[in-house]
This record gives C-alpha cells, sequence and structure tokens, in this order.
C-alpha cells in the first residue's frame, strides 16, 4: 500500500522523535525512577543584578563599566533551575524590555508541562520578535531543572564527553596601550588570547601585546572594516603576526564583501554579528568559515544545539561566545563546549565579582562542574 507524502512526512517525523527519545533513554535510566508526570508549571521568580567589571569594557561599538541583567529562577517539584539574561543593546535588549519579555512568557511557564521543555521552549521562543537574552535565561533554567530533577550533569543529559571541552580564549578589550599591556600581562594563565580591534589603532594595539607576549591570538573587528580591500589587507597582517583566526572583520549585512575577503584569506573568517539563530546560517555558508555560537542571542541551549548541528551540516567551524555575564550564563555554555571547536568563554572572568561559581578555567583548558543540571553554585 502506498502512503501518500503527507503520510510518509508523518511517519518519519515520530521515527526522528522516537530516536531523539531513545538518546535520552540512558541518562534517564541511570537515576531512580522520576516522576515526570505533568502536575502544573513552574512558579518563576524575576530578580535584577549589578555585575562590576574589572576594567572598564570597550569594544568597537561601546564602553561600559558594569552590567545590569536580569536572574530568572524557575521552581517546581521542591527543585529549582537558575538563568541569566545577558542582553545586548545592538539587538534592541534593555533590562526593562527583558522583564517585560520574561513577564510575557510567565503564564506559559505556569499552565506548560517542563517535562516537555522542548513544546515549552517553542512556545517562549513565540512570545515575541527578539529580546533572546529573556528566552535564554528561560530556556537555560528549564534545562538546569531538568539535570536537577534526573540528578545528572546538562553535558550528560546530552551525551557529551566533559573531557572534550577546548581550551578557552581570554578577551583583552579596547584600551590604553599601557592597559593592554597591563591586562595581557593579567592574562598569564590563558594561552590564547582573544584581541578585540577595528578602531583606528590596530596596529598599535597589535605592536603593544606583542611587546609583552608571542601568544596565539584570535581577533574580533566587531564590524570595524567597512571595506573589503582594507578587511583583507588587516586579516593577511593579522595572519603573519601569529593570529589564527578573524572574527567579523566587516558590517554583518556585508555578506558578499565578506565572501570575497574569506576566498582570499589564509586564516578562518568567523561569523559573529552576522549570525543570530539556525535561520540565519544557510545564508553565511558561503562568506564565512565558520559562526560564533553565543547561547544568550540564540535564545537558549536548545536552539545553540540546534546550531551547532546545523553548521556541522554544512562544514562550518564553531567558536562558543559570550556576554560578559556571570559564571551561570558561562557555565550554561560551557556544557555544549565538547561539540565546539573555538570556545570563547571568558565572560565570567572579566567580573571583579562573580556571585555564581561553576565552569573553571586550568591553564586555557575549560573544566565543567560535575553537579547536577549546571552545576552552578550560589544562590540566587
Ligand atoms: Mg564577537
Amino acid at each position: 500500500m502506498s502512503m501518500s507524502r503527507k503520510e510518509f512526512m508523518k511517519t518519519a517525523g515520530k521515527g526522528l522523535m522516537a530516536a531523539g527519545a531513545a538518546a535520552a533513554a540512558p541518562a534517564l535510566a541511570r537515576g531512580k525512577k522520576k516522576n515526570t508526570q505533568s502536575n502544573g508549571g513552574f512558579k518563576m521568580e524575576i530578580k535584577t543584578r549589578r555585575l562590576e567589571l574589572r576594567h572598564a569594557w570597550t569594544i568597537a561599538r561601546n564602553t561600559s563599566t558594569y552590567k545590569e541583567y536580569a536572574f530568572v529562577k524557575l521552581e517546581k517539584d521542591g527543585i529549582y533551575g537558575l538563568g541569566e539574561a545577558a542582553h545586548n543593546v545592538r539587538y534592541g535588549e534593555s533590562l526593562e524590555s527583558i522583564i517585560a519579555t520574561l513577564e510575557k512568557a510567565r503564564p506559559i511557564l505556569e499552565h506548560g508541562d517542563p517535562w516537555q521543555f522542548v513544546d515549552l521552549n517553542a512556545a517562549v521562543q513565540a512570545v515575541c520578535e527578539g529580546q533572546t537574552a529573556a528566552k535564554a535565561a528561560i530556556d537555560i533554567a528549564m534545562m538546569d531543572w531538568i539535570g536537577k530533577s534526573l540528578e545528572i550533569p546538562l553535558y550528560q543529559f546530552w551525551g557529551l564527553d566533559p573531557k572534550k571541552a577546548p581550551r578557552t580564549t581570554f578577551s583583552i578589550g579596547i584600551d590604553t596601550m599601557e592597559m593592554v599591556k597591563q591586562k595581557v600581562e593579567e592574562a598569564a594563565p590563558y594561552p590564547l588570547l582573544k584581541i578585540k580591534m577595528g578602531k583606528e589603532n590596530d596596529e598599535e594595539i597589535l605592536e603593544a601585546v606583542r611587546s609583552v607576549t608571542n601568544k596565539t591570538l584570535r581577533v574580533d573587528a566587531n564590524e570595524g572594516w567597512k571595506d573589503k580591500e582594507l578587511a583583507l589587507r588587516k586579516v593577511e597582517w593579522l595572519a603573519a603576526n601569529g593570529v589564527d583566526l578573524v572574527e567579523q572583520p566587516m558590517p554583518s549585512q556585508m555578506l558578499e564583501e565578506t565572501a570575497w575577503v574569506k576566498e582570499r584569506a589564509s586564516i578562518p573568517i568567523i561569523a559573529d554579528e552576522s549570525v543570530k539563530t539556525s535561520a540565519d546560517i544557510p545564508k553565511l555558508a558561503e562568506a564565512f568559515d565558520g559562526i560564533n555560537i553565543k547561547v544568550d542571542k540564540a535564545g537558549g541551549l536548545q536552539e545553540s544545539l540546534r546550531m551547532i548541528w546545523m553548521a556541522r551540516s554544512l562544514g562550518l567551524k564553531i567558536m562558543l561566545g559570550c556576554m560578559v555575564s556571570s559564571s551561570l550564563s558561562i557555565t550554561a555554555a560551557a556544557h555544549l563546549s565538547p561539540l565546539t571547536d573555538f570556545p570563547d568563554l571568558d565572560g565570567n572572568l572579566l567580573l571583579a565579582q562573580d556571585p555564581f561559581t561553576g565552569v573553571r578555567v586550568k591553564d586555557g583548558w575549560l573544566i565543567l562542574p560535575d553537579g547536577p543540571g549546571l552545576g552552578v553554585k550560589g544562590s540566587f
């Protein structure tokens, strides 16, 4: 009996879902049998917190001395998950818009089934356009809750080997040359450095950095070079000076020009501002060698995971970036790091005081915590 195309798609879809369920089954089998029946959703608490920075932080766009973010706590059955909304003004996010988005999601969380976190996440994503940091905070808290309820770390829930977490870079912000040198010296424990460029003084910055270290460098131009010939000249000059990749050399919409640079460049060109979610990835495969995934701008861990698989299927390399944020967000991202090539998870290291502890860095290697869920400690 022949099947209509629609019936076939339905059956194939079920098959895929069954495969997904089978992948999660060993994790479920390890712990005690959990009650995964729905009896009401999450209770959500929102708190704002000011995070002071160790140094004023300057990139090509702006300067800041502190960050003020919303944090969420999702509680059910005496277990809670935590999330942080590290918002970004570039994407039209503010503390106010983040809180408004969290409030829009509140009824969905209160009435949804936490164990159906795929559907629950999809419903949260649909509350509005953008505002991904708010959606990420919710998804991080949900996944933390799932891991804690199953009593396993998130990396284990996803079937990942924590020892495969690669070395991370430590970022040096744009500053006076004296401060750049001081920051590079403070970064002694980190073997890979990421340098912010894209302003008038790129040559001066590289000279200052190279006067105090011969470490491998990665450069983030934050869309700073507006002309393709200039961008290529910069990239090749950097390649000749021990730089092994360049992030977002040109403005995000200049894909043809970036493709021109990529074809001629001798080191990988990685998209950051050009990519937010998985929907952006197919059109970038020609212009870039890889993409920078940030959980905060993807809208959460589930979407980040989808981005990783999509990028891999297109042959793209994966950088795992972050915002300047506490160890809560950074640790959430770090659970995905065994699937990535170039982690850049240092946003917590730039804080004067971190309200949470989680992932640690040793000789540049990311050490994931082995507690359940995110494995993050610290009070909400
Ligand atoms: Mg970047």
